[in-house]
């Protein structure tokens, strides 16, 4: 098991070498679309952030101010849930701009991959992001079984990752790729033959 979760880390890292690939420039545009992909997809959620751009909503301040903020980041999805999510992290990241997971996972509406996102991609803190696509893609190649476990997931790539789990680009590429692998191949009907973790040298 763990010589095939290495060669899966190793064929992933080769595969995708950018780790900057989340949008977003500032620690409060990439916070606020983690919160918001949940349960959409990202066009909705560009479309939403760029309402927040139009409607001056730039900052943490400008989130607990905002009277309007349901309606601008609608299309979005489930907007009373993140309206309300988004106002509860303003409120942490002005008392502390550097929260700590547990922090974040104390607000309702933040689960353990928004909390990873955050931290990972807005912060700059090694830690793992797990999503549906990590699961779907480890599960395909036999490296976890059901139920979707995330913490129990999260350590089992922390510890096949070694040394390289305390790098933040190295935490960021695999989990970037997960996502186009699981996005653009392992679908629901795998495409295995042109699938990136499919190579001959390779027991996947
Ligand atoms: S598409 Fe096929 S080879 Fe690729 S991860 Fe899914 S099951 Fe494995």
């Amino acid at each position: 098991m763990n010589e095939k979760l290495h060669t899966l880390i190793t064929l992933l890292l080769a595969f995708q070498s950018d780790p900057d690939w989340w949008p977003g420039s500032s620690v409060f545009d990439i916070a606020v679309s983690a919160v918001l992909t949940q349960n959409t997809s990202w066009n909705n959620v560009s479309k939403a952030m760029e309402r927040l751009k139009e409607s001056g909503i730039n900052n943490w301040e400008r989130i607990l101010e905002s009277k309007d903020l349901e309606t601008v980041i609608s299309p979005a999805g489930f907007y009373r849930r993140k309206a309300a999510t988004l106002k509860n992290l303003a409120e942490l990241m002005l008392k502390n701009p550097q929260p700590s997971r547990e922090e974040l996972l104390n607000l309702k509406g933040i689960g353990p991959e928004t909390a990873d996102s955050i931290l990972l991609y807005a912060l700059g803190k090694p830690e793992m992001v797990v999503d549906a696509y990590t699961y779907r893609v480890l599960k395909s190649c036999g490296l976890v079984n059901e139920p979707f476990n995330y913490e129990q997931i999260k350590q089992l790539l922390i510890t096949a990752l070694g040394q390289d789990a305390t790098n933040v680009d190295i935490l960021k590429r695999v989990h970037a790729a997960f996502v186009e692998v699981g996005k653009n191949y392992c679908k629901k009907r795998p495409r295995c033959e042109e699938c990136p973790l499919n190579r001959k040298e390779g027991p996947l």
